[in-house]
């Protein structure tokens, strides 16, 4: 069960600028798709994100992860930022629309070690030579594909290894360890057919996993890199590039700052000073997530148990997004940031005269009727948050599928009403890009920016 914070927090511009565009809305006049849910993109928030980590990670280069946000905007704001910024790329598609911004591909980290043949062939074409491999098949393909590739070995832990002597890392919320790298044990097979097949392997990359909130994880990578960089040069490759992923969460940032800057230290001192390594890394929800809010219209409210007389007091809403479009986030735990409530222009209420009159019936079943409950408790103006007393809900996603729900039981302000919104900051993360048109809702939406 998740509850509203009970702290009040403080008015943005986001919070203004979704005020103003949900004033314009008026469910009772019908046009198509207005009641979509829109984003407000604060762009500030991206160049406030740039700046923490250029104070705490100087010497790391990030390449933004184009994959957990490729918004246009988005992107060229990023490209065209004075934060020597690169990005990392998965697909023909990515790598093509950083490009299209006149991104250099010496900019790009081709970060997929499971690529597919045409999209390898492609990056090569436009001379994107730096890419991660975790296995030989993928030796094999480079090779033919792209034999000028820079390749970059992608590591991951073993398993229980004893060198791990502190307590076991977190899960992450995405474990991705468990589709990709190899371990120091697979390390020196790759690395002597690398050898055999005159590929050249430059250097180490792996990924502590996505919403890593255990930061003693980079601890335990770095040091497992300079293992496998020892094992390079006993192979015969000159390493010379350390790429410490993503992973990145918001609230953990500094603290997870501090610990890289340790460690590097420790493992990689003497090299960072000759300039023998060049480190960096691949940050995606740490840059995106905090600056994009959704907001997301109120389609559909009814008692949960309408059918026995609302006597559980539960309602339920429907949203305007759900796991199919922009709130994936929903199947994940701890991804999804707790919505606030924002009073929309509402339904217009049928007077008496529109609705045919039926003889009364007894309300046998000795159930006390709320009268309140739908009504519009919890009036405010328009654009403003909803506050005041409680109510349990369900919030729904809108498509026809169960399994479709956002939250399964969340206190929130009594008397939502369809053509309210839902407001979920924080959301900038694996969400726009997630949309599908299952079930004919729409993929669109709106995006507003603020920038400075
Ligand atoms: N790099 C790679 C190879 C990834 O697969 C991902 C996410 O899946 C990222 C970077 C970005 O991770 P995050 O958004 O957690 O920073």
């Amino acid at each position: 069960m998740q509850n509203q914070s009970t702290m009040t927090a403080p008015i943005t511009p986001t919070d203004i600028a979704i005020a103003k565009r949900i004033q314009s809305i008026d469910p009772s006049d019908c046009q198509l798709y207005s009641e979509d849910g829109f984003w407000v993109v604060d762009l500030n928030v991206v160049r406030r994100q740039l700046e923490r980590w250029r104070k705490e990670l100087p010497l790391i280069r990030p390449f933004y992860a184009v994959k957990c946000n490729p918004t246009p905007r988005l992107l060229a704001f990023l490209a065209q930022s004075s934060y020597n910024l690169g990005f990392d790329c998965a697909t023909h598609a990515e790598i093509s629309q950083i490009l299209n911004l006149g991104v250099p591909p010496e900019n790009i980290i081709y970060a997929n070690p499971c690529k597919a043949p045409s999209h390898l062939r492609y990056a090569a074409a436009a001379s994107v030579r730096t890419m991660t491999f975790d296995n030989s098949t993928e030796l094999y393909k480079i090779r033919q594909c792209a034999p000028d590739a820079r390749c970059v070995i992608r590591i991951k832990l073993t398993p229980g290894a004893a060198s791990h002597t502190d307590g076991d890392i977190e899960t992450p919320m995405y474990d991705l360890s468990l589709k990709y790298g190899v371990t120091f044990e697979g390390a020196r097979d790759s690395l002597l057919l690398a050898r055999r097949l005159g590929l050249s392997v430059v250097g180490i990359a792996f990924h502590v996993g996505s919403g890593q909130a255990d930061v003693r994880a980079y601890a335990r990578y770095i040091v497992e890199a300079r293992k496998v960089w020892r094992l390079a040069a006993e192979t015969g490759h000159v390493f010379s590039l350390l790429d410490i992923g993503g992973g990145f969460m918001d609230e953990r940032f500094e603290e997870a700052a501090g610990v890289i800057r340790e460690v590097l230290e420790r493992e990689f001192g003497d090299m960072m000073r000759d300039g023998n390594v060049q480190i960096i890394a691949e940050p995606g929800r740490y840059i995106c997530a905090p600056g994009f809010t959704l907001a997301t219209n109120v389609i559909a409210v009814r008692a949960e148990d309408e059918d026995s007389g609302g006597v559980s007091g539960k309602r339920a809403v429907y949203l305007a997004d759900g796991m199919y479009s922009n709130i994936n986030a929903a199947m994940w735990p701890g991804e999804l940031t707790f919505p606030t409530v924002v009073r929309g222009r509402r339904m217009r209420a049928m007077d008496e005269a529109e609705v045919a009159p039926v003889s009364p019936v007894s309300n046998d079943s000795g159930v006390e009727f709320d009268e309140s409950e739908g009504s519009n408790a919890g009036d405010g103006e328009v654009g403003m948050r909803m506050e005041g007393a409680l109510q349990e809900y369900t919030v729904w996603g809108p498509t026809c599928d169960s399994s479709d729900v956002i939250l399964k039981s969340a206190w929130l302000p009594r008397g939502i009403e369809v053509g309210d919104w839902f407001v979920f900051k924080g959301l900038g993360a694996y969400s726009v890009c997630m949309r599908n048109p299952f079930n004919g809702f729409s993929t669109e939406h709106e995006f507003y920016y603020i920038d400075e």
